[in-house]
C-alpha cells in the first residue's frame, strides 16, 4: 500500500482509511493508498513549518540545492519507464505521451537545478549619500502544492523544483484519483536525501486536505492548478493569513485560422489542438475559429480526420487517444455536449460514446466536433476539459480577436496566417498568458505559463517560476550612521 510522507516517514493515514485507484480504461484497481485527512495535513505542515523555522534547508547553499534538485532530474530519467506506465495505468494516457511526459518533468527539474545557485542579488544605486541598498531573494516558507489529475506529475513537477531550488519546505497533494506517480516521485526524493520535514506528501480529498493548505495559518504560500471553482474557494481559504497565492486555473482557448494558413497543416494542428488526450488539457484548442472563406471546406476536412482517431487502451501502440479520467468527468462532457444541442448548436461528428464492445468498461467519449456556435453560448465560454471542439467563424482580423477574447479566461490562443505581420498584430490584441503563432501547444520549462483574466493568478515556469517561491527583501546599510536631531 502507498502511504503518506510526513517528515521523511512513510506512515498511514490517521484514520486508517484507505482508497482504491482505479484503472480509467478498465476500472480495475490498480492500487491502495493511504486516505490523509485534516489531521495528517496538520501533521505535515507542522513538520514543514518545523523544517523551515529551525531546519537547516533554507541556509544550505543554493548550489547545493540546486544538485539535489538535479539529482530529482536525474533518478526520474533512470526510472522513466515505471514512470511512464504509472501515468497511462492512472490517467488513461499513450504510453508515448507519458514518456515525453517524463521527459518533460526531468528538464523542468534540471532546469530549475541550473537557475538555482544564479540568483546572486542586486545591488541598487541609493539616493540617500553614504548608503549601499541591496536587495535579495528569500524562501517564501512552508509552501502548499495542490496538483490535478489531468498531468499528475508533470503539474506536480512545476510546483516541487523551484520549491526546493529556492529553500522552501513543501506539502504536496496532488489530486485523489491520480496520486501514484507523485508517490513515486517522493520516493526518489526521498533517495536523494533531503533533511526530515522539507518534502512531505498527504494522499486525500481537496475538501479536507487541500482546504487545509489553504485555510492554515502555518502556510505561507499556496500553489494550486486544477478547476476555477476550485481555485476561487483557495483563494478565500488563503485570505485568513493573507498567504502567497498562485493560481492555474482553466482555459478556453482559441485556436483562429485565417484563410491565408497552410490548409493542411491547420487542419492537422487544430485537431492536435482540441483531441490531445481527449481534450484534458488545460491549454485545449476547445474553441475554433474560422475565417468564412475557407469555414466548410475546413470543417469538413476536420470531421474526416476526427473520425480516424483510434480510442483505446494507452498501451496498445495503435491507439491515439484513451480515455476520460472517470465517470463523474465523462457525465460532465455528456452534459455540456446536451447543453449545447439545447442552445442550438449542430454536433457534426460524435456527440456519444463509442459503440466498440472493447471500450465498454473505460470511460471513453467520441471525438466531437460542434459547429454553428455562437460566442454566447454556454458550450462555447465554459470550459468543458473534453474531447468537443466548438467552430464559430469570423470575417476579419477585427472580429477574430473581439470573438478570441470574449471569454473569462485567458490561459491560451493560436493564430495560423501566412501574414507575419497580421499574425503580430492579432497576437498583440489577445489578452492571454500564451500566444502561439504558427503552431499549438508547445510549451517548456523556460517560458513562463499562465493565465490573463480568470485563468489564474502568477507564473510557473521560466525565471517567474522560480520568483514565486521567493519573497524580496531591500536590505539598506548606512555607511555613516549618526544621529538625526530630528525630535529635539
Ligand atoms: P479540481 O479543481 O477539481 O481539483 C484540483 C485539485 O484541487 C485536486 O487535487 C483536488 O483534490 C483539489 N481540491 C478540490 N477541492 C478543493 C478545495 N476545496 N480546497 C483545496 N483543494 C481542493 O480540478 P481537476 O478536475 O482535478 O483538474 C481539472 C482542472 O484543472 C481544469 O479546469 C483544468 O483547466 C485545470 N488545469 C489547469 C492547468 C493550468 O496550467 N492552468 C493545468 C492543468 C489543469
Amino acid at each position: 500500500m502507498k502511504r503518506l510522507f510526513i517528515n521523511g516517514e512513510w506512515v498511514e493515514a490517521c484514520s486508517g482509511k484507505t482508497r482504491n485507484i482505479i484503472n480509467p480504461f478498465n476500472q480495475e484497481v490498480i492500487a491502495t493508498v493511504a486516505e490523509g485527512d485534516v489531521e495528517d495535513a496538520k501533521l505535515a505542515i507542522s513538520a514543514a513549518r518545523e523544517a523551515f523555522d529551525h531546519g537547516e534547508w533554507k541556509h544550505t547553499p543554493a548550489t547545493e540545492r540546486g544538485e539535489k534538485v538535479l539529482q530529482i532530474a536525474e533518478l526520474i530519467e533512470r526510472d522513466k519507464e515505471e514512470l511512464a506506465e504509472l501515468e497511462s495505468l492512472d490517467t488513461g494516457k499513450t504510453i508515448t505521451e507519458s514518456r515525453a511526459d517524463m521527459d518533460d518533468i526531468a528538464g523542468v527539474f534540471r532546469y530549475f537545478a541550473g537557475l538555482a545557485g544564479k540568483d546572486g542579488g542586486e545591488m541598487i544605486e541609493s539616493p540617500i549619500p553614504n548608503s549601499q541598498s541591496k536587495v535579495v531573494r528569500e524562501p517564501v516558507g512552508v509552501c502548499g502544492q495542490i496538483t490535478p489529475w489531468n498531468y499528475p506529475l508533470l503539474q506536480a513537477a512545476w510546483k516541487i523544483a523551484p520549491a526546493l531550488a529556492t529553500g522552501n519546505t513543501i506539502v504536496m497533494k496532488p489530486s485523489e484519483i491520480t496520486p501514484l506517480t507523485t508517490v513515486k516521485v517522493t520516493e526518489l526524493m526521498e533517495e536523494v536525501g533531503f533533511p526530515n520535514g522539507v518534502v512531505n506528501l498527504v494522499l486525500g480529498e481537496g475538501a479536507t486536505v487541500g482546504n487545509e493548505l489553504a485555510v492554515s495559518h502555518d502556510v505561507d504560500l499556496i500553489s494550486f492548478t486544477g478547476g476555477i471553482v476550485t481555485g476561487k474557494k483557495i483563494m478565500q481559504a488563503a485570505s485568513g493569513n493573507v498567504k502567497k497565492i498562485a493560481l492555474e486555473l482553466g482555459g478556453k482557448n482559441p485556436n483562429i485560422v485565417f484563410a491565408d494558413a497552410d490548409f493542411d497543416t491547420a487542419v492537422d494542428q487544430a485537431l492536435n489542438a482540441v483531441f490531445f488526450h481527449a481534450g484534458q488539457v488545460c491549454s485545449a484548442g476547445a474553441r475554433l475559429l474560422v475565417e468564412d472563406s475557407i469555414h466548410d471546406r475546413f470543417v469538413e476536412a476536420l470531421a474526416e480526420r476526427a473520425k480516424r482517431i483510434k480510442l483505446g487502451n494507452g498501451f496498445d501502440e495503435e491507439t491515439q487517444s484513451g480515455p476520460l479520467i472517470s465517470e463523474e468527468h465523462r457525465a460532465k462532457v455528456e452534459k455540456y455536449v446536451e447543453i449545447g444541442k439545447e442552445e442550438g448548436a449542430t454536433v457534426l461528428v460524435g456527440g456519444s460514446r463509442p459503440d466498440d464492445p472493447e471500450l465498454q468498461n473505460g470511460f471513453f467519449y467520441l471525438p466531437t466536433i460542434i459547429t454553428n456556435c455562437r460566442s454566447d453560448m454556454r458550450i462555447v465560454q465554459e470550459e468543458v476539459f473534453g474531447p468537443v471542439l466548438t467552430v464559430e467563424r469570423f470575417k476579419d482580423e477585427e472580429e477574430a480577436a473581439r470573438l478570441a477574447n470574449d471569454t473569462i479566461y485567458g490561459l491560451a490562443g493560436a493564430v495560423w496566417t501566412a501574414d507575419v505581420d497580421k499574425a503580430e498584430r492579432v497576437a498583440s490584441q489577445l489578452r492571454m498568458g500564451t500566444v502561439w503563432i504558427n503552431d499549438f501547444h508547445p510549451y517548456f520549462a523556460q517560458a513562463p505559463w499562465g493565465g490573463y483574466k480568470q485563468s489564474g493568478i502568477g507564473r510557473e515556469l521560466g525565471k517567474p517560476g522560480l520568483e514565486e517561491y521567493t519573497e524580496t527583501k531591500h536590505v539598506y546599510r548606512n555607511l555613516d550612521p549618526e544621529p538625526l536631531n530630528w525630535f529635539k
